[in-house]
């Protein structure tokens, strides 16, 4: 499938020279202070998932200490690494002192890219792991959790409106990125990420009772979501399997985060209105939390996505976790009974 021109060849550049694409976004487009505000946007969602946990009953005491422990012990990369800003670009030059590239020799350039990226990962085998290499460039609109690092990393390029902007309401921004924020951090107790200890190492730290009753929870969901059939893909139904882990990630994340609004404004926070809507603070979360998901497929990219993506269809990525929250049928006064307040509910985190 054929991307337009442009935009095939800024993500070629950007995915094989992400530091140096990286560089010039950063300075062009990242406000500085983004940088602390998310980070205590980060400590109040994950505040949130630890407070959580008292009210699982399906998880016992000995598993939920630890739970604590490793939620507490996830660290963080926000914005983009520090060697890209360098005055004298000391760093970058050396990353890219092997390539030479000329104008019209496309072929051959892309052929000097590949080397690159081959000999840059073979240079890490036998090597130790650099813990603070960043394995994303600063410009990428995504947000990353990683098992084995128990990291969370957040690119400059996601760190914008609709996600984020200190001139948005709160609203919009614990819907948007603190929504992000709490699905990463729930990627690290989905049905992959909750076998790996809070160092990173494939470990299992579950009592017998909690494991088993983690299983029943996940169920609920993999009936739930592969419940949908999309229109756009022949109507064939979502795999509720493949896509569990990330929608255990989008419920707990948008409840962990619409949580930590409604304590940052009882702690005395002010947000503002938009103008116009007559929408309510805690309507505003969920119209920014759906709208950083809308979008749309062609019906050959949903016939091979509802294949291949782990993640659900974008309509059922909202409408599945906020079938789920009662807080949203609360916030827009849904009958008991309709579909967005059900009488059975699905729940994991
Ligand atoms: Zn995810």
């Amino acid at each position: 499938m054929n991307e337009v021109r442009w935009r095939e060849c800024v993500s070629y550049v950007n995915s094989n020279m992400e530091s140096a694409v990286g560089s010039l976004y950063v300075r062009e487009a990242f406000p500085g202070d983004s940088k602390d505000a998310v980070r205590e946007l980060i400590d109040k969602v994950r505040a949130v998932f630890v407070e959580t946990l008292d009210e699982l009953g399906w998880m016992d005491e000995e598993s939920k200490k630890k739970a604590q422990e490793k939620a507490m012990n996830i660290r963080e990369q926000i914005g983009y690494p520090d060697y890209i800003l360098e005055e004298r670009n000391k760093h970058l030059d050396e990353e890219y002192s092997n390539l030479n590239f000329s104008e019209d020799q496309y072929f051959e350039n892309g052929l000097q890219n590949l080397k690159a990226g081959a000999q840059r990962s073979l240079k890490k085998l036998r090597e130790k792991v650099d813990q603070n290499l960043w394995i994303i460039g600063a410009a990428v609109v995504n947000a990353f959790y990683s098992p084995n690092r128990n990291q969370i990393v957040f690119p400059a390029g996601i760190l914008q409106p609709p996600f984020f902007s200190k001139h948005q309401p709160q609203a919009l921004n614990f819907g948007g990125i603190g929504m992000v924020i709490g699905h990463e951090i729930t990627h690290g107790f989905d049905d992959n990420g909750r076998n790996f200890d809070k160092n990173g190492n494939m470990l299992d730290w579950w009592s017998n009772f909690s494991a088993q009753h983690f299983r029943e929870q996940s169920e609920c969901m993999v009936h739930q979501y592969g419940n949908y059939s999309w229109d756009l893909a022949d109507n064939q139904n979502v795999n509720g399997f493949s896509t569990l882990g990330e929608n255990i990630a989008d419920n707990g994340g948008v409840r962990q985060a619409y949580k930590a609004y409604l304590k940052w404004m009882a702690e005395g926070g002010k947000d503002q209105q938009l103008p116009g809507l007559g929408l309510t603070y805690n309507q505003l979360f969920f119209i920014n939390y759906a709208q950083v998901w809308c979008g749309s497929y062609r019906p050959e990219f949903a016939i091979q996505s509802i294949k291949t993506d782990v993640h659900s269809p974008l309509k059922y990525r909202v409408l599945g976790s906020l079938q789920n929250l009662a807080a949203f049928s609360e916030a827009f006064h849904c009958a008991q009974g309709s579909p967005m307040h059900p009488h059975q509910r699905c729940r994991v985190w």
